[in-house]
């Protein structure tokens, strides 16, 4: 288990067959070294007593793990959270944010490029973006500009720029294409900051490692709490930044289930979910090789999810390789199963989830129920105060609210 960060990824940027650098021959000279410079300025002092300063006086680090009382007393198991809603921009997206506008500023890059679904990696970049005095250019879907309306705003009062993706769907993966699409024009003075453990290497192993922070703060503070080991580790799966960032402190207890929970969406069918891992099979995308979820030609598939940080047609590729080896369990949640455990955690613990966290919450409290005896440790990677309004409009009349 030492070694395992060592090896993973592997120099060319491998994990296993999965992940790599399928660039063009320009961006491949700006990724190499990029790598290099995160191989020699991650390990000096001074990047990280820079960085730890700024997870605890900048970020509210680190954020607490709470048992759910009055939810675990109704369900049977012991539900416990990871409350990465509480970190600062209300989600666990601002950790590898911070890490890579530090890294910008030690290259001396002037501007941050990213792309943003739900808006909270846009929000995040922006907020390290205005920290670091650095300029800050965001592409969102249309769909999603209206869809999260509130992070928008947020973003321009930060400072970024907002640039519409509008092609095709309309959402997260065609952002990703416009926000590719601006890096290469300028490679040298912007730098791109992807928001999950996707893309070319190296940025699967940075995003990785400055999330790691969540698995090493969660597995000390659950042992100090119960004085053992969680037996089930479950997190949502997008990309797959936030299970990364919990999964990698529990990687080598073979005692403790990891769970990854993926969006299924309405219907198993095609164009319905983004259950990537549940569904895909490896293919290209975004310069690396993962599963993916790809239509007849091999193009990556329409998807869609009720959680916009969701509806990404691949996956980060260490999340592939684990797959493989059966070291994680990926396993999915529907919309309705992820707003009965919205509404559910909001009620019964006075906590409101994002979207994207409820699918993870959804089946813990499966677990919960299958057997009393279990503790189960989610990553609640965000806060659902940007989801509001859309649940509202849409689902509060279903689970008898008054929406007037
Ligand atoms: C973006 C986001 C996700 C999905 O991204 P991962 O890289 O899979 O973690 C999950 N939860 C929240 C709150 C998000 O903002």
């Amino acid at each position: 288990m030492d070694n395992y960060f060592k090896i993973n990824p592997d120099q060319k940027g491998f994990f296993n067959e999965y992940g790599g650098m399928f660039v063009p021959p320009e961006l491949e000279v700006e990724m190499e070294k990029i790598t290099d410079a995160y191989y020699s300025i991650s390990k000096s002092h001074e990047f990280i007593s820079e960085l730890r300063d700024i997870r605890k006086h900048f970020q509210g680090r680190p954020t607490p793990v709470y048992f759910c009382k009055r939810l675990s007393n109704e369900l049977g198991g012991r539900i416990y959270l990871k409350r990465e809603d509480l970190n600062h921009t209300g989600a666990h997206k601002l950790n590898h944010c911070m890490g890579e506008a530090l890294l910008a500023k030690y290259l001396g890059k002037k501007k941050l490029i990213a792309e943003t679904g739900a808006g909270q990696h846009g929000v995040a970049l922006a907020t390290a973006a205005a920290y670091f005095g650095l300029e800050c250019e965001i592409h969102m879907g249309e769909v999603d500009i209206v869809k999260e309306h509130p992070n928008v705003v947020r973003m321009k009062i930060l400072g970024a720029k907002v640039v519409p993706a509008t092609h095709g769907l309309k959402t997260l993966k065609e952002a990703v294409d416009s926000a590719f699409q601006a890096y290469l024009q300028d490679p040298v003075t912007t730098i791109y900051c992807i928001g999950s453990v996707v893309g070319p290497h190296p940025f699967p192993m940075m995003v990785r490692d400055f999330q790691r922070v969540v698995g090493i703060e969660a597995k000390e503070q659950f042992q100090e709490m119960t004085g053992e080991l969680p037996d089930n580790v479950v997190a949502c799966v997008g990309g797959g930044s936030n299970a990364m960032g919990i999964f990698t402190a529990f990687l080598g207890d073979s005692e403790c289930r990891l769970i990854g929970v993926e969006p299924a969406g309405r219907s198993f069918k095609p164009g319905d979910h983004a259950a990537t891992i549940t569904y895909g099979k490896p293919g290209i995308i975004h310069g690396f090789r993962c599963y993916l979820l790809q239509d007849d030609k091999g193009e990556p598939a329409p998807v869609y999810s009720i959680a916009s940080g969701l509806d990404y047609p691949g996956v980060g590729p260490e999340h592939s390789m684990l797959k493989d080896s059966g070291r994680v369990e990926y396993t999915s949640a529907t919309d309705r199963e992820c707003l009965d455990a919205f509404f559910e955690l909001s009620k019964k613990e006075g906590i409101i989830p994002a979207l994207e966290s409820a699918h993870a919450l959804a089946h813990a409290m499966k677990l919960a129920k299958e057997n009393s005896r279990q503790s189960i440790l989610v990553n609640m990677s965000g806060r659902g105060d940007k989801d509001i309004d859309f649940v509202m409009e849409h689902y509060g009349k279903d689970y008898g609210i008054d929406t007037d």
